[in-house]
């Protein structure tokens, strides 16, 4: 149930912030205030993090068994199950994203908990061959306080992807969602805790990123950060954490190519590459913005691809209809719109889309229509930059030694896209290309179990994954002597 108030989660108490602020949490689709949220201050930062601190240095968490915390993440997924309907409503509410969206998010958290508890219970050190008479073991320990900052796009989904592996590890953590979506943060805190995570191990603080996030990842008592954002955020957090040395992973922006080749098949790559674009309303990290068509079928490509472009229906995200939701805010919709005719300057003609839609649906909230931009070269500043909207830029290509030189030429390297019938060739492009992710033949980028991440200034670290346990622990090495007498080295 959406309540009028979230207050702030720290050391499994709901509390005011030290200074008594809120902020809005509103519908991006309806422009209508959902409810008041608490504005987290650098003193509540502090309390935040000594909760966790203690839970780390004194509670009994890290120390848990494996199987005890398999079983609470196995609880909370179940918890989250059975309130599926109620926080998949609250994030369409609160993101404007369509409810199909939604629902296949909030049902990935779910078995992103689930695959995690798995992950708990198969992980840990091993044995290494070392000379006759030693015995060397390793021993995974839990990182400690980690601060976890995500972002907007996928509230629930991030917010899984961050504390599911951490509390499989027996870390504590600090989660800063972002503040326009900091609502369904707080349902999975309070899940948590509902399954028997104890007081401090997971603690939530909203607010201003700005204001309260540049202090948390510096704080001396927090040892990781674990960051989802904008690639500028992550090189500013990567320097605020040198300082004391903090573990770090950055999964941060991307401009992924989609490449078709003229052997693929046609239809199924016209229907992949408009959900790799526009699911989300385009607000995907992996949203495939670049796409690289062969001169061959470049006509029909197009014809097809935005024909269809035009049947996607944007409005209502709870009519199940509905393919395109809302764009998160009126700042963010003018960000969208002003590429849009950046683009436009720089050459590039708009084939459909390029506005608002029209009509009395739309009068409120924040919309932008699936927009498709031809004549556009790969160094153009709208082939090279983030939009993190419906806006996908179209080239064309001769041959593969071309089009992965230019799918390359990014500073980004997270998401990328083939479609062929030619396996051989499927599998020569996805060596090339420098991305975290490939798809061949498909358009969805990850499962729990697959690594989701980047390359170059889209980060570093693998979330989802069994690897991601790696980011959350510490390997110590314990090397000891089997003979009757301890090893003499210097033989005195
Ligand atoms: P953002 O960087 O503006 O904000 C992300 C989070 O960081 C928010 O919680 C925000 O409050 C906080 N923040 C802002 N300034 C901060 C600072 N100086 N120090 C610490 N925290 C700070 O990003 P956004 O607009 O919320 O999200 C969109 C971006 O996220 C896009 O670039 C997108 O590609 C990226 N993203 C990446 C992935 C991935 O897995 N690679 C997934 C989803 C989104």
């Amino acid at each position: 149930m959406l309540k009028d108030t979230y207050q702030l989660l720290i050391n499994g108490e709901h509390v005011e912030s030290s200074n008594g602020e809120f902020f809005e949490a509103y519908n991006p689709a309806t422009g209508e205030v959902l409810a008041q949220v608490a504005k987290a201050t650098k003193e509540d930062v502090d309390k935040a993090v000594s909760a966790a601190r203690t839970a780390f240095d004194s509670g009994k968490w890290p120390k848990q068994t494996a199987a005890k915390r398999a079983r609470l993440l196995n609880k909370i997924a179940d918890i989250m199950r059975s309130r599926f309907e109620e926080i998949v409503r609250i994030e369409v509410l609160n993101s404007g994203k369509t409810v199909a969206a939604a629902q296949g998010q909030v049902m990935q958290a779910i078995e992103d908990f689930e695959f995690y508890a798995g992950v708990a219970i198969t992980s840990g050190g091993k044995t290494n061959p070392v000379p006759n008479g030693f015995f060397n073991y390793t021993l995974k320990e839990p990182v400690g306080v980690c601060a976890q900052i995500i972002p907007w796009n996928y509230p629930m989904m991030m917010a899984a992807w961050k504390i599911a592996p951490a509390l499989a590890a027996g870390c504590t953590v600090v989660l800063k969602p972002a503040s326009h979506t900091p609502i369904t943060a707080y349902i999975l805190a309070d899940i948590c805790h509902e399954a028997g995570v104890p007081a401090g191990v997971v603690n939530v603080l909203t607010g201003s990123g700005s204001e309260i996030g540049p202090y948390l990842t510096e704080h001396e008592d927090v040892d990781k950060v674990a960051f989802t954002g904008e690639t500028e955020t992550g090189k500013d957090i990567m320097s605020r954490a040198s300082d004391t040395l903090k573990r770090v992973t950055l999964e941060l922006g991307g401009k992924s190519p989609n490449i078709v080749f003229d052997d693929c098949d046609i239809d199924g790559a016209v229907d992949g590459s408009l959900f790799g674009i526009f699911y989300n309303t385009g607000q995907s990290c992996e949203a495939r913005s670049r796409l690289f068509v062969h001169e061959d079928i470049y006509d029909e490509f197009m014809d097809k691809f935005v024909s269809k472009a035009k049947q996607l229906r944007v409005g209502d995200p709870f009519d199940k209809n509905t393919h395109i939701g809302a764009v998160i805010s009126e700042g963010h919709e003018k960000v969208i719109d002003d590429y849009v005719k950046l683009a436009v300057e720089e050459g590039g003609e708009v084939v459909y889309g390029g506005k608002r839609p029209e009509g009395e649906e739309f009068k409120d909230g924040h919309w932008y229509l699936p927009t498709i931009i031809t004549n556009v070269t790969n160094d153009m500043r709208i082939a090279q930059e983030e939009v993190f909207g419906p806006v996908v830029v179209v080239m064309t290509f001769k041959d593969e030694k071309e089009v992965l030189q230019r799918a390359n030429d990014s500073i980004f390297g997270l998401g990328s896209a083939v479609w062929t019938k030619d396996h051989g060739k499927a599998h020569r492009i996805a060596a090339g290309l420098k991305a975290g992710i490939v798809m061949v033949n498909n358009p969805i980028s990850a499962f729990p179990g697959t690594p989701f991440g980047g390359y170059k200034q889209s980060g570093f670290g693998r979330e989802l994954c069994v690897e991601t346990l790696d980011l959350y622990t510490e390997t110590k090495s314990v090397l000891a002597y089997t003979g009757a007498k301890p090893v003499n080295m210097f033989g005195l």
